[in-house]
């Protein structure tokens, strides 16, 4: 029990999963098989550091290997536990399903705070615990695939790349190993916003469905509405940068570890992150109104509410006083059970975290292709593409030239038409495709049954569905 007197975050994700799969006709055994995380692999490890040696405690764990290799971040965290690993593990086997990413789901964790170290020391830690997952094949390009989360991001990965090269230096794929690198080392453009940028393209699809919008009690489209923001970390800052800088949506507070801030007009995400970056929080922020309660702040009205920060933060204590209509589910699992109960009968609308951030894990799948292909994206074709446009420009500038038609180009039609697709465009593509399939794969289940009250249930239904189906293909 934590907080509240709810269950665990891992129990949290069962009660989820046992109230979807009653819509399912499963064998209670293959119920069982899915549910349950196959493994859980505990290490402590010392690392000398300032004259003396230190012990850290790390987990990966893996929660399905239906299909393989498993995926799923590494978090550095000091709230990082067993329980909170499993729960997260679970959500990757069904965050994988939801966006048809061939990958069975695992989780990994570091109980460390990771400001209290310097790069130098954090590259130590890292690469000793690398080195532990690395030579029992929890991290392995066919076998296990770990990725940034909360704490972590393309240093890190970039540092488990090379370790694993290190131990394994006849390993073609060895860049296969980790994903979210950077670009100059294996990575793929548009994966450090890919989880934001994911929100963003979730939200876009559900406001083209009137019906959807309609039980939320909202109509029209993203531009105008207002939206509040928990966590302005790499997942967060992302959707609330895109979401106000492309599709109008006015971002009217932000909430952050030391409090919040409030601009009825709109916050400059942009500006606020600077000074976040640089006063390590929003205190005294100038252009807006500081909250020293931030959490009160996921109580305030607005039309979309994100939280983009960490788990059970939308819980029985304070679910029913949310005022927002819309919750995009940005971080995992930020609404508990016992939340989910409340809101669901208040009629508030749930896009769920499985689909929700699945942006960051779908870019990282693109990664992990191109980097078992050995070639970037759009390299072939990029040019091809360009000539071919080149000559039906030509061929109408000369049919117009010759009949005396006077026809024009519109401004900046010809250089947007002439250019070809590289890799971020083709990430974009990818990443829009995906989102818009997986949320139509979730709605067909939410509005076709009468039984479904809500996409919570919908995604899960989805997902333990193509879970199952792979099983009982192996002859499980
Ligand atoms: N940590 C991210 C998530 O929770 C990304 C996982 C990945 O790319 O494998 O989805």
């Amino acid at each position: 029990m934590s907080v509240h007197g709810e269950p665990s975050f891992r129990e949290s994700v069962d009660l989820m999963f046992n109230r979807a799969v009653r819509h399912l006709d499963l064998s209670p055994g293959l119920e069982e098989k899915i549910r349950v995380c196959n493994s859980t692999y505990t290490v402590r490890f010392g690392v000398r550091l300032r004259g003396a040696i230190h012990t850290f405690t790390g987990y990966r764990s893996v929660h399905s290997e239906h299909m393989e290799p498993v995926k799923g971040g590494i978090r550095y965290a000091l709230s990082v536990s067993q329980d909170e690993v499993e729960a997260l593990a679970a959500l990757m086997t069904y965050k994988c399903a939801i966006v048809e990413a061939p990958f069975g789901g695992s989780k990994g964790g570091l109980c460390i705070d990771p400001r209290q170290w310097d790069a130098h020391e954090l590259e130590q830690i890292t690469r000793r615990f690398a080195y532990e997952l690395i030579k029992r094949d929890l991290i392995n390009p066919s076998q296990n695939v770990p990725a940034p989360d909360m704490g972590t991001g393309e240093r890190e990965m970039a540092w488990i790349a090379d370790q694993y090269a290190r131990m394994n230096t006849t390993d073609i794929n060895a860049r296969a190993c980790v994903t979210g690198k950077p670009p100059h080392a294996g990575g793929i453009q548009g994966r450090v916003e890919a989880t934001g940028r994911g929100v963003q393209y979730a939200l876009r699809e559900f406001f083209r469905h009137a019906e959807d919008k309609a039980k939320a009690g909202l109509s029209g489209g993203l531009e105008g509405k207002t939206a509040i923001v928990q966590g302005l970390g790499n997942v967060g800052y992302h959707a609330a940068k895109f979401l106000s800088e492309e599709d109008g949506v006015r971002i009217v507070a932000v909430i952050e570890h030391d409090g919040g801030v409030v601009s009825e007009s709109g916050l400059d995400i942009e500006d606020l992150r600077q000074w976040i970056t640089q006063n390590r929080g929003v205190r005294g922020y100038p252009r807006a109104t500081f909250v020293e309660n931030g959490a009160s702040l996921l109580e305030a009205p607005c039309d979309i509410l994100i939280p983009a920060a960490m788990e059970g933060v939308i819980h029985r204590g304070n679910a029913a006083n949310v005022k927002a209509p819309l919750i995009v589910e940005a971080a995992n699992g930020p609404v508990t059970f016992g939340g989910d109960e409340i809101l669901r009968r208040k009629g508030v609308v749930i896009i769920p975290d499985m689909y929700a951030n699945a942006g960051g894990v779908t870019v990282s799948y693109f990664e992990w292709v191109k980097n078992l292909s050995h070639i970037r994206f759009g390299r072939m074709q990029r040019r091809q593409e360009e000539a071919r446009h080149e000559l039906l420009v030509q061929e109408l500038e000369r049919l117009s030239a010759d009949k005396g038609l006077g026809w024009t180009l519109s401004p900046g039609f010809k250089e947007r038409y002439l250019r070809g697709a590289g890799e971020l465009e083709l990430v974009r593509s990818g990443l829009d495709d995906t989102m818009r399939g997986a949320y139509n794969a979730m709605r067909e289940v939410w509005h076709g049954r009468n039984d479904v009250e809500d996409l919570r249930v919908a995604a899960y239904i989805v997902a333990i569905s193509r879970v199952a189906q792979t099983y009982q293909s192996k002859g499980l």
